[in-house]
């Protein structure tokens, strides 16, 4: 794999820089951002490589080799991801490569369940993205995200699970006794069952110059991003776990961390509350509600704010936003599924399946299993699902109780 001398050439007004980090930044692959405008030697050895041309995003790579302009999959493809599976059919295909669907993946290989992962960004979901777990039962003194996330990538391995990186599932067919996966190279791969276990992600707030900051002064991770502050003034909006806990992380890095809560509490845990409340260097703000991101040559410089107690407006001048405001389930690709989904758009299961005993259509035999969706052989484990706890330990524990659930499920077809 890359080392971390893969260099990023770019500026910060340019979108495909940002494309280009943020597909390094999923994949967790390190690298070195060097911005052209900043750095006039950078600027030629550029031009030098592009015969003249001035071309950016131009990413250089450990073996000097290098690639101008080049899309997710022309990155995918040189940093040597695989995105493309060995076969067109398979037992079990999972959707999503985050704790619920790695631990499903290392149940049923072990039973020798021919089992495909597709999973779009890096392995690890969420997790891989958290600093420290400091909750997972056996590492008692907590264990790195990144690392976690390693782990369950090499256990799925080791039981010849095979699994596809960069590669985004954008749809799913049930027909007879099987299940069709589209992909967004064009693919599709069948299975007789399917488990989606593609988790969330961040909301945005969707007020006006969000997007246009994206990557370049608005972020929502921490753990990606917070080293760009070394020593600047950031702010995080929200008022949850995430919010908090990323506070705390960024104070690592920033001089000094203002957090902006609409409410007037957290809803937090108590803990990281009073962590939060009692640290130097953040400052909270209740009541406090962004209203525009505003910035300057394509770079965030300030934040437009209104207390929405008093109405009183306010300019806050800052280098960058962290955005923790709650999860969206990653379910799109099912619309024209059948698969039920809740008022959110999460997964309904089980139980909450059968209304007055009433069984949903599919399932005249048998009621569903706890992990099944209403489509028979379609099954959902972990954050995607609507009564999860959100948790990596729940996760992983959901995925291996869906893994059992498809192996008797297997039986029958
Ligand atoms: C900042 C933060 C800190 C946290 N800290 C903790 C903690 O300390 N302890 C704890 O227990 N939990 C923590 N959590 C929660 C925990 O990370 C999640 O509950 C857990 O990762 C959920 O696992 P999952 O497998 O269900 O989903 P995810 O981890 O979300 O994984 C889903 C995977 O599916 C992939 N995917 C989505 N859509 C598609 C698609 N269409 N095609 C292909 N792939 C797709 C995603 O890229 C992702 O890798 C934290 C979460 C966050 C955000």
């Amino acid at each position: 794999m890359p080392s971390e001398t893969i260099i990023v050439y770019g500026a910060h007004w340019c979108p495909d820089c940002r494309t280009s980090k943020q597909f390094l930044g999923e994949h967790q692959i390190p690298y070195q951002w060097v911005d052209i405008e900043e750095d006039k030697m950078a600027e030629q050895r550029v031009i030098r490589k592009n015969d003249g041309k001035r071309i950016i995003p131009t990413i250089v790579f450990e073996d000097g080799t290098f690639l101008a302009e080049p899309s997710n999959a022309q990155l995918a493809e040189k940093l040597g991801l695989k995105s493309v599976a060995s076969r067109s059919h398979y037992d079990l295909i999972v959707l999503g490569g985050g704790p619920a669907g790695l631990t499903a993946a290392i149940y049923t290989a072990r039973e020798a369940i021919d089992t495909l992962v597709i999973e779009r960004a890096a392995f690890g979901g969420q997790a891989a993205g958290t600093e420290k777990l400091d909750n997972m039962p056996g590492f008692p003194e907590g264990v790195a995200g990144i690392d976690f996330s390693k782990r369950l990538r090499q256990q799925a391995e080791r039981f010849g699970v095979e699994l596809l990186q960069a590669q985004e599932v954008t749809g799913l067919r049930k027909h007879d006794n099987y299940a069709g996966i589209h992909t967004a190279d064009g693919s599709t791969y069948t299975a007789k069952a399917v488990l989606i276990a593609t988790g969330s992600r961040y909301k945005r707030l969707g007020v006006k110059g969000e997007s246009d900051y994206m990557g370049a002064g608005v972020h929502f991770c921490a753990t990606c991003d917070g080293p760009f502050y070394k020593g600047k003034q950031v702010v995080v909006i929200g008022g949850g776990n995430s919010a908090t806990e990323e506070s705390l992380l960024l104070t690592k890095f920033a001089e000094k961390v203002t957090l902006l809560v609409r409410g007037g509490e957290f809803n937090a845990t108590r803990f990281i509350q009073d962590k939060v409340l009692s640290h130097p260097k953040i400052e909270v703000r209740w009541h406090t509600e962004v209203k525009a991101f505003e910035g300057a040559a394509g770079k965030l410089k300030k934040l437009r704010v209104v207390n929405n107690q008093t109405g009183r407006e306010e300019e806050l001048t800052i280098d960058g936003a962290f955005i923790f405001i709650g999860l969206v389930p990653n379910t799109g690709f099912l619309e024209g599924s059948g698969i039920r989904l809740d008022p959110w758009g999460f997964a309904v299961t089980g139980h909450g399946l059968l209304h007055d005993g009433e069984r949903p259509g599919g399932y005249e035999e048998r009621d569903p299993y706890m992990m099944e969706t209403s489509v028979a052989g379609i099954f959902a484990a972990g954050d995607v699902r609507d009564t999860s706890t959100k948790q990596v330990v729940s996760a992983a524990g959901e995925g291996g109780s869906a893994a059992l659930e498809i192996r008797e499920y297997l039986k029958t077809v």
